[in-house]
């Protein structure tokens, strides 16, 4: 029996063999150009564990794998040998509306999760782009934050609890279901961003916020990056009911996005000073609808060049003007956050934009990173998309030795090649 075959049989020994897919239907799974030799569905926290042991036990290479649209994320895998698709762990394990916590399993969609939440008129602040797909656990691995961190917080901030699988298949927790919980060190906020380097994370529990009474969308049209983030910074300094912004342009056109919810009459206020605001900064309202979400936020995104920036929301007009010289085809970025997104069509100078645009970041005492890099499918070992190691890589080096010291989980993808 080939390696493969048996690879095969030995999986489907411990998850039955409908829950076992090779050839093409593991090649739905590459990441970067590379594919799998196959991938599972465990539908068990204890058939995930299994997995895990016997991969551990061969030196096999597992990417997590949740809704697969932040998949382009990091760098390529140095290897890749098993696809672990997370999405029949769904279940809603407990609610507790009196409490405002919840607790479910990592494959749960959060479009799923947040329509049982609004039953109870709760919801939960993990609001990425394409719900309907999306993951618990891949939002919580991949912690990018969006428009709405400002007012709801980091899932760092929420996030209260959590199971996870080692890469040795061992089942622990960290934290807990009470709000304030932890002894020791909070290993929560270690596996938040972690990409599914250190552990595959199974189950969370969230504090909970109440829906807002009433809410409303606004979007508001401005012929430059000033005027914008102007107007978006004096929304928030009034303290009116924005839960969150984005800004949007394609094609010259500034859009400010933005979202207002809590009281009827907070909201009915807000939205009057809102416009009149804008209105005095120059811009207009305009019927526009958010398209960034779908434009960043899918695998259709990682076929073009991406850069994230990060720069204090006061220094954000002027990194969005330099930016402009740079002939990005769509820019978002989040004004109380201070992300931007910049894309570039394939086929663009990536190495020359890539640098131009951290030095935009630099020029203004930020950050950058490459969000997507579609050229590196193609195996050129370009860039460390996480750019130079910071100071505390040997650290960090060391935390992944402690959690996977055989290197089994996401190999190569985080910060420094970790
Ligand atoms: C412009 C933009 C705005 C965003 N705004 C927000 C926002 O407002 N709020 C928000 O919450 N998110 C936001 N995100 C984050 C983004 O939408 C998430 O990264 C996405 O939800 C990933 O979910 P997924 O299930 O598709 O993950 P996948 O694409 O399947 O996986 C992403 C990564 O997580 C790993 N992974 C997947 N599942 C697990 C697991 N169970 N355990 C360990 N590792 C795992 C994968 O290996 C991969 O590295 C934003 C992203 C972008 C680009």
């Amino acid at each position: 029996m080939g390696l493969a075959a048996a690879l095969e049989a030995a999986l489907a020994d411990i998850l039955g063999p409908e829950a076992v897919l090779t050839g093409e239907g593991a090649a739905a799974y590459a990441v970067a150009g590379l594919a799998p030799t196959a991938a599972v569905r465990p539908a068990t926290v204890e058939q995930l564990a299994a997995v895990m042991r016997l991969a551990h036990a061969r030196g096999l290479a597992v990417l997590p794998w949740g809704g697969g649209t932040m998949m382009g994320l990091g760098n390529p895998p140095r290897r890749y040998d098993l696809a672990v698709d997370m999405r029949h762990l769904d279940r809603v394990l407990e609610h507790e509306p009196a409490d405002l916590t919840c607790t479910v399993e990592a494959g749960i969609a959060i479009g799923d999760l947040r329509s049982r939440l609004a039953a109870a008129g709760q919801t939960v602040g993990l609001d990425p782009p394409w719900p309907e797909r999306a993951t618990v656990g891949g939002t919580l691995a991949t912690a990018i934050a969006g428009p709405r961190r400002y007012a709801w917080g980091h899932p760092r901030d929420f996030t209260i609890g959590m199971r996870v699988v080692l890469a040795d298949g061992r089942i622990t927790r960290a934290g807990g279901k009470v709000v304030k919980n932890v002894a020791g060190y909070d290993l929560c906020k270690l596996y938040i961003g972690s990409l599914g380097t250190l552990a595959i994370i199974v189950e969370a529990t969230f504090k909970l916020l109440p829906l807002p009474r009433a809410s409303a969308g606004l979007a508001f049209s401005f012929p430059g990056p000033g005027p914008a983030c102007q107007t978006a910074r004096e929304l928030w300094r009034r303290g009116l009911a924005v839960t969150g912004m984005a800004l949007q342009t394609q094609g010259g056109q500034y859009e400010l996005l933005v979202d207002l919810g809590g009281s009827p009459g907070a909201v009915a206020r807000s939205q009057r000073e809102a416009t009149e605001l804008a209105v005095a900064q120059g811009g207009r309202e305009a019927g526009s609808e958010p398209f960034w979400q779908e434009a960043l936020a899918s695998p259709v995104a990682s076929r073009h060049l991406t850069v994230r920036l990060t720069v204090l929301p006061s220094r954000l007009a002027e990194a969005l003007a330099s930016l402009e010289a740079l002939g990005p085809t769509l820019v978002v970025a989040f004004p109380t956050v201070g992300h931007i997104y910049a894309r570039w069509p394939e086929g663009a100078d990536a190495r020359a934009v890539v640098g131009q645009a951290l030095a935009v970041a630099r020029a203004v005492g930020g950050t950058g990173v490459v969000h997507s890099w579609p050229w590196l499918a193609a195996g050129a070992p370009l860039v460390d998309v996480w750019g130079p190691p910071p100071p505390s890589a040997a650290l960090m080096r060391r935390v992944k030795e402690a959690w996977d010291p055989a290197g089994v989980l996401a190999p190569g993808r985080m910060v420094a090649g970790i």
